[in-house]
């Protein structure tokens, strides 16, 4: 994985490069009170680090927003899909998340709309994203592929205005896709990214941006470079190598590839073991939050079963702001910031790994391309070639 200070300067995994690349594409409004909410919630998330007390001002400029938990595959070790999921099952209603843009929708710059479960299976999350847009924000999905099944379907999402969507695409055929993508057709997505592609030429759009996420377990470990060829050719333009996030040996043993590169955790010979420290401090706390489609908002999206949710803002009508900032948020913040290794979910998460969690290839620049198979050819040099 790459380890450049430039890729750890910025708020995701997402290089420099690239985010400045995203930037002439993503439709964004840079207005003042965007701007000063920045410099504020930044100014106010050093001073905690430093005062080792949370101080909050502003509201965090990225928003992840589960449009539903369920799920249509069975991904093996993810709880919306294997079942275990406590929490109820449903779907985000289209005049709580207008109340909330109302709320938020000035001040945040980015709203994922993702946690748990396919946001495809919301019929009004297009319209999610439409709304959303009249704020201008920056809007992002990540689906498993199975729901933009024709052309007109495909047109609909570049209509709406979404400006990037991730695909779950780990496998290169039928066969190593279904081994963890439980329940999917590789074809069906392959279409969904071809009819996708064909709507953003007809409709002459640069947006949405479209990436894959390769989520790189033992099963497709030689399959890199055929993605990255897989993508060439279906006007992606991005693909993310990201690492799995398991929640026992046994996971770890039977799914994750054997090369440290592409694994999180390192085994010894017992345990899988979070490269990481786990420094007091979290950045997310400040600068990202979910809401989940009941409006109980969790501190981030490692809480899959809302255990450490916030508030409920819709059931209360209580404002964003100030959930954001109520006592049980300020108390958690407290306790990241003096002892982070005494909650259960920050001590597998990847907030403070010694490396990006995820490698990005720009498929439109060549010299991330060949900096990629470049890298790939050294581990293995008889399957690294481009078609
Ligand atoms: S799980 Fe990780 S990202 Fe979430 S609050 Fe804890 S430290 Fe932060």
């Amino acid at each position: 994985m790459g380890n450049k200070w430039s890729d750890r300067l910025i708020l995701s995994v997402v290089p420099l490069k690239s985010m400045v690349r995203s930037l002439f594409i993503f439709k964004v409004a840079h207005t003042p009170r965007r701007i000063f909410n920045v410099f504020k919630i930044l100014l106010s998330m050093k001073l905690s680090r430093w005062m080792k007390k949370p101080v909050v001002w502003g509201i965090p400029p990225i928003v992840m927003v589960e449009p539903t938990n369920i799920c249509n595959l069975k991904c093996p070790m993810c709880p919306s899909g294997n079942g275990d999921m406590a929490r109820p099952r449903g779907r985000l209603d289209l005049q709580n998340f207008k109340k909330l843009m109302d709320d938020i929708g000035p001040y945040v710059y980015q709203i994922q709309f993702w946690n748990q479960g396919e946001p495809f299976l919301n019929k009004q999350f297009l319209d999610m994203v439409r709304y959303a847009k009249h704020y201008g924000v920056m809007t992002q999905t990540s689906t498993n592929g199975h729901f933009i099944r024709t052309l007109d379907e495909a047109k609909a999402v570049v209509q709406s205005g979404l400006d990037q969507i991730i695909f779950s695409l780990d496998g290169t055929n039928p066969e190593t896709y279904a081994k963890y993508r439980v329940g999917g057709d590789f074809n069906v997505v392959m279409k969904g990214l071809e009819n996708l592609a064909q709507a953003k030429r007809e409709l002459k759009s640069k947006r949405p941006l479209i990436e894959l996420q390769f989520l790189v377990f033992k099963h497709n470990r030689d399959e890199l470079a055929e993605i990255v060829n897989i993508a060439r050719k279906n006007q992606v333009e991005r693909v993310a190598f990201k690492t799995a996030q398991i929640y026992s040996a046994e996971q770890g043993l039977e799914y994750l590839p054997q090369d440290t590169d592409f694994t999180r955790y390192e085994f010894d010979g017992k345990e899988f073991k979070l490269k990481s420290e786990l420094p007091n401090f979290c950045k997310r706390l400040w600068l990202n939050s979910t809401v989940n489609w009941d409006g109980s908002v969790s501190p981030c999206c490692f809480d899959k079963d809302a255990d450490y949710a916030m508030e409920f803002l819709f059931e209360k009508k209580v404002p964003f702001k100030t959930v954001f900032k109520n006592e049980k948020y300020m108390a958690f913040r407290r306790q990241i910031l003096t002892d982070r290794k005494s909650i259960e979910m920050c001590r597998n998460c990847t907030e403070g790994l010694k490396e990006p969690y995820a490698r990005i290839v720009e498929i439109q620049d060549k010299i991330s391309i060949e900096h990629f198979l470049n890298e790939m050819r050294q581990k293995e040099p008889t399957k690294v070639e481009l078609k």
